[in-house]
């Protein structure tokens, strides 16, 4: 059967109708882990019944009302976000790519409602990635994904990650900000190492860049901490949250400083559905679960315990698993094999597992799972392993052909 959608997807052949926690349950009745989380989007793993009876209990009363009036949870959620974090005001999005639209928009802005309109331009890191709208695919810097598209959108600065000299030698009179992941994510599961976060927010005091962060694939837990910058004690003047922030609902915020924030007035920038009542009785509901005490703890217990499986299997599986890095559950494998041929090997033990730059997979389980959960996974992957070294060995001698 031909598809009626847009082929910009190459899916899997395979059809999921229901889930539970870190389980999604087939069509043909197959039980998989996953160990994707809809690329981290699945914080709180699948049909969480907090978050179940939150969007049940909106979708009730109303689901939509636009920016064009009061927005009481919305005000709630921008509030608890802003007393969990370095943020004064929060933005509300639909997507992760929109988060960022917003704080490139609004680290231009700033420098331009102080009087200084041509300080537009933003440094960004090789290998990053911030989405797909015109600007972020400019701020990504990847051939791939800007190719064919027109012009790139002019004032982004892009130098190799981790080389200070090319990060010093890019920043001119014009430079408004740095822009980077503390631990890119589509490049690969790289992380900035906290000294280097450190210096930058250094750098941008001295030269009175704003340091904008991208945590839409690392917030909300992921790491460990409630935000990936707080292993390296900094804090950004703006920041694009996504992904976990709705568990599965559709959102994403740009959150700021007050001083960051101060071009962004009335009629300056704004959406249709950015901050709607579902959205919001989610983004709710989450906090709930993740501000708990205890449930950042839980994720880096979850997170200790899969990175020693994950060791084991490495010196076990010398010839497919290269390397493990990462923070919290957000894991990264490099590998000796294709990483295309390990997502489909892992598929056949029915674990999901994500591709990554780098030749890596990801490991971004839901930060609810449990300890079983993970023991389960180590067996799987170990299995996958196993089958891609017997597919590397050569026939035996006098094997039949
Ligand atoms: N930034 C990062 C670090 C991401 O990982 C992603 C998506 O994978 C985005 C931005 C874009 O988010 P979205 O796909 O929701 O637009």
């Amino acid at each position: 059967m031909t598809s009626s959608i847009l082929p910009v997807y190459a899916r899997a052949p395979l059809t999921f109708e229901s889930g539970e926690g870190a389980w999604l349950v087939t069509d043909d009745g197959r039980r998989f882990l996953d160990f994707g989380a809809g690329i981290a989007v699945n914080a709180l793993g699948h049909s969480h019944p907090h978050l179940v009876k939150a969007l049940q209990e909106q979708a009730a009363k109303i689901w939509h009302i636009s920016n064009l009036y009061q927005n009481p949870a919305g005000e709630r959620l921008a509030k608890r976000l802003a007393d969990a974090t370095f943020a004064d005001v929060v933005f509300f999005t639909n997507s992760g790519a929109e988060a960022l639209e917003a704080s490139i928009k609004m680290a231009r802005k700033y420098h331009a409602a102080k009087g200084d309109p041509d300080r537009f331009r933003i440094i960004t890191f090789e290998g990053a990635f911030h989405g797909r709208t015109l600007a972020t695919i400019a701020a990504g810097g990847q051939k791939k994904y800007i190719d064919g598209f027109g012009p790139k959108v002019e004032g982004f600065d892009q130098v190799p990650f981790g080389d200070d000299a090319a990060l010093k030698a890019a920043i001119g009179p014009a430079t408004a900000a740095i822009l980077i992941e503390p631990l890119q994510g589509e490049g690969g599961i790289r992380p900035v190492p906290p000294e280097r976060l450190r210096a930058l927010r250094r750098l941008c005091d001295e030269r009175g860049m704003l340091l904008v962060l991208d945590e839409v694939q690392t917030g909300v837990g992921r790491t460990g901490k409630l935000f990936a910058h707080e292993w390296a004690g900094i804090e950004p003047d703006i920041m694009a949250v996504a992904k976990g922030i709705g568990g599965g609902f559709p959102m994403g915020a740009c959150l700021a400083t007050a001083e960051a924030a101060s071009g962004m007035t009335a009629g300056t920038h704004g959406t249709t559905f950015g901050g709607n009542p579902l959205a919001m009785a989610v983004g709710n509901a989450v906090l709930d679960i993740v501000l708990a005490d205890g449930f950042l703890d839980h994720v880096q217990q979850m997170a200790l315990l899969l990175k020693q499986r994950l060791a084991s299997l490495k010196d076990r599986h010398p010839a497919v698993i290269a390397e493990m890095r990462g923070e919290g559950l957000m894991i990264g494998l490099r590998l000796h094999v294709p990483n295309t041929e390990f997502v489909k090997a892992a598929q056949a033990e029915e674990l999901l597992v994500i591709a990554a730059g780098d030749n890596v997979v990801r490991l971004l389980p839901p930060l609810t799972l449990t300890d079983a959960d993970v023991l389960e996974a180590a067996e799987r992957l170990d299995r996958a392993c196993t089958a891609l070294e017997d597919a590397m060995r050569p026939p035996a001698q006098g094997a039949a052909a």
